[in-house]
Formats: structure tokens, C-alpha cells, sequence
């Protein structure tokens, strides 16, 4: 949206395809979890943008190279974001699991216990969503840090709330299994094993980088704004997507 605010701004004709139903894409998402609800009024700026600026937005709407081929667009900007890894682990397609993201959007319930795999900055906070909501949550977490990937001024006060709130924090942990009642693990060789109603997994992002690969090659002038060329935070997304909008 930032990409299609700018070149518009600049007398561009643009043409913005959206595959869901709605505008947003992560940051939908990243304005889900308590204390997170500020980032909603990103998206509200954004949208209200694409209608000041007329531009052309078409939802469930996916660019394959078909569109393009219709298109012909002088350039094409793809801003594809990222999509959740799901890890190879056994058992991961137990009916006892759960991604992050559908926990979030309350596409999926949880059980009153749940383990947590994966403690950075979406494990923590759909942790303390679902902490929140009654449930006893535990995060288990690979590396020796929680919310290692969270700036300190956002991840002290985190802490901080963790801590009195009792949320269960398990770092150096390895998952080897998910079981129908919990979550094998390994620590410094040792077995260990955590009950749980449910298991939710939120172990990072991976480039949605499909339609990226395809159009190389095919388009006079192409961008990769965002996530989709590498990981990135909201901040470096905005800029991605504006120096695409101001060169185009
Ligand atoms: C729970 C959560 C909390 C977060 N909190 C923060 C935070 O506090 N601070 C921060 O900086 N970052 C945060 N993030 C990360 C941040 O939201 C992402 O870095 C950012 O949204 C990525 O933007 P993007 O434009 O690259 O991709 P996305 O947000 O993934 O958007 C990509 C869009 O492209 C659409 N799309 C994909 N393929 C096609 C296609 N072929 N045709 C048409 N449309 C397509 C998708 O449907 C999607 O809407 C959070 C993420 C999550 C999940």
C-alpha cells in the first residue's frame, strides 16, 4: 500500500491486487494481540489512502502470470509478504495443533493448557492473548532468550508482565514430538516432557516468494518491496514499499 500511496502520488495509474478479502496483510494480525491495538490504525491510514488516491484495488484478487499477461504493466511491484513455517516435526499435523496466526483470528480454539512452540516476538504474543483469555500458557523456546527477536523498549515491559503473570518460560528446549497430551523435548540431551490440551506453533516467517520467481525476467521494471525478498519489520516494509513508489 505504501508502494502503491507513493506511485500514485506521483501520477502513476495504479493497480493494486489483493488475493484475501481484505487490505492489511500481517499487520491485520500484528494489531491482534493485547497492548498491540495501535497497529489497526495503520491499516485504517492506508486503506483511506488507496480511496483518496483512486487507486484501483481489487480484492480476492491473486496476481498469477496470468494477470500479467493481461496487465501488461510498464512495472510491476510485488509485495507478496511472508507466510508462517510449519516444522517438520511429528506429530505436527495432530488435531491438537494450532498455528499462531489462526489462534489470533479465532479461526482455531485452543484447550485450556497449551505449550507454545516457539518463543519470538508472534509466540510471545499470541501467549499472552491466549494467557488473557484463561488459558495456561507455556512457551518453549530453542534459543537461550525469549522474545529474542523483540526491540527492548517493547520487550522489558514484556518481561516484566511475564513475570507477574506467571507464564511459563522454557528456554534451550528441543521439540522432538508432538504426542495427542503434550510435547516431547529434549534439553542439553535430557528428556523432557510438557502436558497440554493444545500445541500452538509459531516458529517465523518464510518468503512468499512463488510469483517473485516467476515474473523475473518477464516485466520491463520489477520491485520486491517487503518480506517477500528477506525478513523485515514494519518499519523496514514501509521504506521497502516507498523507495519502490518514488523510483517507479
Ligand atoms: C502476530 C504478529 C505481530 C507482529 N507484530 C509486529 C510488530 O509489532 N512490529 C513489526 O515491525 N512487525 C510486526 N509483525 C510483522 C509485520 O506484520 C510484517 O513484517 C509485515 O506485515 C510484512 O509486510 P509485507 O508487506 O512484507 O507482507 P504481508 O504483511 O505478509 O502482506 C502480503 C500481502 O500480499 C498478499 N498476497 C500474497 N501473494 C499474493 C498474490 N499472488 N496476489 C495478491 N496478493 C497476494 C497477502 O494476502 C498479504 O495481504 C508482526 C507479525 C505478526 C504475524
Amino acid at each position: 500500500m505504501e508502494a502503491a500511496r507513493v506511485a500514485a502520488l506521483r501520477g502513476h495509474k495504479v493497480t493494486l491486487y489483493e488475493k484475501s478479502g481484505e487490505l492489511g496483510g500481517q499487520l491485520i494480525l500484528a494489531g491482534l494481540p493485547p497492548y498491540k491495538e495501535e497497529w489497526k490504525t495503520t491499516i485504517v491510514y492506508f486503506k483511506s489512502q488507496m480511496k483518496k488516491l483512486k487507486i484501483n484495488v481489487k480484492l480476492h484478487s491473486e496476481f498469477t502470470l496470468k494477470t500479467l499477461e493481461k496487465e501488461k504493466p510498464d512495472a510491476l511491484i510485488v509485495a507478496t509478504g511472508s507466510v508462517p513455517v510449519k516444522p517438520k516435526i511429528k506429530g505436527i499435523d495432530n488435531e491438537n495443533v494450532v498455528m499462531a496466526e489462526d489462534v489470533l483470528t479465532g479461526k482455531k480454539e485452543t484447550g485450556k493448557k497449551v505449550i507454545m512452540i516457539g518463543g519470538g516476538l508472534v509466540g510471545c504474543e499470541t501467549a499472552e492473548f491466549l494467557h488473557k483469555k484463561g488459558k495456561q500458557v507455556t512457551i518453549v523456546e530453542m534459543l537461550p532468550k525469549i522474545a529474542n527477536d523483540v526491540g527492548p523498549w517493547s520487550r522489558w515491559p514484556m518481561m516484566d508482565r511475564f513475570e507477574e503473570e506467571k507464564m511459563g518460560m522454557e528456554v534451550n528446549v528441543k521439540v522432538e514430538e508432538i504426542t495427542g497430551d503434550g510435547v516431547k523435548a529434549t534439553r542439553d540431551g535430557k528428556d523432557l516432557f510438557f502436558p497440554a490440551d493444545s500445541v500452538v506453533v509459531a516458529v517465523g516467517m518464510k518468503s512468499e516468494d512463488t510469483l517473485l520467481k516467476q515474473v523475473e525476467g518477464k516485466v520491463p521494471e520489477l520491485y520486491k518491496v517487503g518480506t517477500c525478498a528477506g525478513p523485515g519489520k514494519v518499519v523496514n516494509v514501509i521504506y521497502d514499499g516507498f523507495m519502490a513508489g518514488f523510483t517507479v
